[in-house]
């Protein structure tokens, strides 16, 4: 999978062919995060020792049905709270999600359930064996990725004169991911990724994933200033 950074990024970067309307940007950014948000239960099922846990992840939230149910229900709360701007986001965050599927399917070596909860797997890389040191680069690569992503809304803070007061807590977060992506894959490479050191770091990860949410939300202008 790429990594969640990954998908803000080039978000971020489509903001030029992007239509112009209030807060669908914003929906893009986190509509390309949002699939990922499946890791949580991927984790409840390896806590809760259920069968197979990683066959949770590229499911219900990386269908083609859930983009549908997702630009609906914003839909109707537009026309509930007679607020366009909620349309907006919906469509924003169906065409991030859509763009986030697209990305799987090309990037990092696995499938898509496109059309779940049917069980039809789109995969181009089906006859890819990830080697064992690749897997621990993508895997850690997820805190190298969400830096650079903080990196990024950085210099586009500093372009646009916007949301300047977060700049400081924009870098600092870099930092730490930048910590975390060299401790992880030594510790990785030496130890193996698995026991206690794999369970803090996927409790760091999910950590971010919600960080990179938060940081988005508040970077709101700066994202939809182009
Ligand atoms: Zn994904």
């Amino acid at each position: 999978m790429p990594q969640a950074g990954i998908h803000g990024m080039v978000a971020i970067a489509s903001r030029k062919w992007m239509p112009k309307r209030e807060w669908f940007l914003l929906g893009v950014v986190l509509g390309s995060v949002f699939p990922d948000l499946d890791n949580f239960v991927v984790a409840y099922a390896v806590l809760a020792k259920l069968p197979n846990p990683e066959g949770y992840h590229r499911t219900f939230t990386h269908s083609l049905f859930t983009v549908l149910a997702v630009i609906f229900v914003f839909y109707i709360l537009s026309l509930a709270l007679k607020n366009e701007k909620w349309k907006n986001f919906g469509n924003g965050l169906g065409a991030g999600i859509l763009m986030h599927i697209a990305l799987d399917l090309v990037l990092w070596f696995g499938g898509v359930r496109l059309l779940w909860p049917l069980s039809f797997e789109l995969n181009f890389w089906r006859w890819f064996v990830t080697p064992a040191w690749l897997k621990i680069l993508l895997e850690t690569g997820e805190f190298l990725a969400f830096g650079l992503y903080f990196l990024l809304l950085d210099s586009l803070a500093l372009r646009f004169s916007t949301d300047l007061h977060s700049r400081r807590s924009l870098r600092m977060w870099a930092s730490l991911q930048f910590a975390l992506f060299i401790l992880f894959t030594l510790l990785f490479f030496i130890l193996g990724s698995k026991g206690l050191s794999y369970q803090v770091y996927g409790g760091l990860y999910l950590l971010s994933l919600v960080v990179i949410f938060v940081i988005t939300l508040r970077m709101k202008r700066t994202i939809e200033t182009t």
